[in-house]
């Protein structure tokens, strides 16, 4: 029997009902496989923990979490604390002291589920985005001066380091290799940013050296966003800085049907800290406690989570039971049009993993 150990952090809004809902499907799952086990330990860190002790999570924290096999997490995010406190308290000081560097973020449409754009059938759009997800526009670097004054002044400096572009590049074409398709888009704005961004451009065209087998092409940033809209089925595998992603990912998740159904994982390729799963919503306060939250996301981050830890047939088992749910109407949550509640889509992903044999 082999045992991992998950750590678990709900946060805030949606994110505990949603994780919840996630380690019961996790437990289900190493049920029917009957070889594994997953020792799953809770942490309470969040908004509310930032009202009790002034922090979004402790001190040691890190420390805590730091020799678990992966990282299950929900959201973090309240009302009445600015975003930057709860972004930066608790996700990017995970991410980034644990080296998470590639964010990936696979956006299919899943069967039963449809897509606002017209006449896109599944084969059509099937990609997975690479976040870098360490330095570029997020490194922190910059300040703010004379805050008030009409002097003030403030400055976000986008950083971007050799050894970081080859590394998410490097991630990024194997990532391409490993995919039937071999097809890779880099995308850049090197037009207007003529530093950084053609230093990102030159490090891509080294790499690719190193994968002959990869066909890969390069994008502007703003005319990307017009090809996934109009010719989805041209893209494949595609990386891009922290804020392109970032934005681009959305515009993914949307055309994908809905934001409750995007999953991500923060990767450290290397293995020296664990990696973190997550949905790629925030909070959503405004249907928290409603028990409506779609569960979908958090799942298909735990099928990312599975197939880290190295156990693929468990992850595809998995990914089966949660198409085999969304392809029917009367299991979609509010988001995607339908009446079912969290509580029921959660329950019917447990009985179609127990249902699958194949
Ligand atoms: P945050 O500030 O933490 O990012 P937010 O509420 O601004 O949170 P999201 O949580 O990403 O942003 O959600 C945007 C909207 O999408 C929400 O108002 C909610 O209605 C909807 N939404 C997001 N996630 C889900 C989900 N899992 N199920 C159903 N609806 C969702």
């Amino acid at each position: 029997m082999k045992t991992y150990k998950i750590a678990a952090i709900p946060g805030d809004g949606i994110g505990t009902e949603v994780i919840n809902a996630g380690v019961e499907v996790l437990h289900a799952i190493a049920k029917r496989e009957g070889n594994i086990k997953f020792d799953v330990d809770n942490f309470d860190w969040g908004g509310e923990y930032y009202k009790k002790h002034g922090r979004m999570m402790p001190e040691n924290g890190r420390d805590q979490i730091r020799n678990h096999d992966a990282i299950m997490f929900g959201s973090a995010g309240h009302p009445e604390i600015p975003d930057h406190i709860t972004l930066w308290g608790l996700r990017l000081a995970i991410c980034q002291p644990f080296d998470q560097y590639a964010n990936v973020r696979p956006t299919r449409i899943l069967p039963g589920i449809t897509s606002p754009l017209r006449n896109v059938i599944d084969k059509e759009l099937d990609w997975i985005i690479v976040r870098e997800n360490s330095e570029g526009e997020y490194a922190g670097v910059g300040g703010r001066v004379h805050q008030g004054s009409p002097l003030e002044a403030a400055t976000d400096v986008s950083m971007f380091t050799r050894a970081g572009v080859e590394r998410i590049m490097r991630f990024a074409f194997a990532l391409a290799q490993s995919r039937p398709r071999r097809l890779l888009t880099v995308v850049t704005k090197s037009n207007a940013q003529r530093h950084a961004m053609v230093m990102w451009d030159d490090i891509a065209k080294e790499i690719a050296l190193e994968f002959p087998d990869v066909t890969w092409d390069k994008m502007l940033v703003d005319a990307m966003t017009m090809r996934m809209v109009m010719r989805p089925e041209t893209l494949d595998t595609i990386v891009a800085t922290n804020l392109h992603a970032d934005i681009l990912s959305d515009l993914a998740a949307a055309l994908a049907g809905s934001l409750g159904i995007a999953p991500t994982g923060n990767i450290n390729p290397e293995r020296t800290f664990p990696s973190m799963f997550e949905p790629i919503h925030g909070s959503a306060f405004d249907i928290t406690g409603k028990g409506v939250a779609n569960p979908i996301g958090t799942f298909w981050s735990t099928v990312m989570m599975l197939d880290h830890l190295g156990e693929k047939t468990t992850a595809e088992r998995l990914m089966k039971a949660i198409e085999r749910v969304t392809a029917d109407a009367n299991l979609h949550t509010p988001d995607l049009g339908g009446k079912a509640r969290t509580a029921d889509v959660t329950r019917a992903v447990i009985e179609a993993i127990h249902g699958a044999n194949e």
